[in-house]
């Protein structure tokens, strides 16, 4: 029976040899656009199978500023290009109608967990206020995750830092703050 479904006892021919080739191009595009349009796909598949060792991040040892909480966030980074952003910095304006030909630095966050307006230190990037938002940071907002995405001014930089957590020191009021209560402390 088997010989009728692949055609006899025959070697592959040149037709399986066709077909093979394009199944192994499509796989090779389909890595390609992953590697070079959406990063994090490849991230979160590694996360998924490797675990997050990230997550075990040990927490600052200091306490937080007055008023702040210790919080582990994800961090990314992107740039007004049209990989990053498509439409939507193509007139220069934060979610938050800020310009950022003047401001070339600012944080993208979930507003309903991290609130526009802020300054927050972000270590390895620096001081900068919380004026974007993006689809990205309120889907891992509504999975519990505390997602802010960082504003370079060029591709290649912002390609760079990739994805990394951190713990970030948020207002005690912030809903990422509520997302993830201290424990009671002793200092
Ligand atoms: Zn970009």
């Amino acid at each position: 029976m088997m010989w009728i479904v692949w055609g006899g006892p025959t070697k592959p021919g040149p037709a399986w040899i066709l077909v093979g080739g394009m199944a192994a191009g499509m796989i090779l595009g389909a890595l390609f656009i992953m590697r070079f349009q959406q990063v994090e796909v490849v991230e979160r598949v590694r996360t998924y199978i490797f675990g997050d060792k990230s997550l075990e991040l040990p927490k600052p040892v200091t306490p937080p500023p007055p008023g702040m909480a210790w919080v582990k966030a994800l961090t990314t980074a992107y740039c007004p290009c049209v990989i990053c952003c498509e439409k939507e910095h193509q007139d220069w304006k934060t979610s938050t109608n800020r310009d950022i030909r003047i401001h070339p630095y600012g944080i993208a966050s979930a507003h309903k967990l991290v609130p526009p307006g802020i300054w927050l230190d972000i270590p390895g990037y620096g001081h900068a206020m919380v004026d974007d938002t993006g689809g990205a940071m309120r889907q891992d907002a509504q999975r519990g995750i505390v997602h802010l995405d960082l504003r370079f001014e060029e591709h290649q930089v912002a390609r760079r830092w990739g994805r990394r957590w951190t713990w970030i020191a948020l207002p005690i009021d912030s809903g990422a703050a509520k997302l993830q209560p201290e424990p009671e402390t002793t200092h």
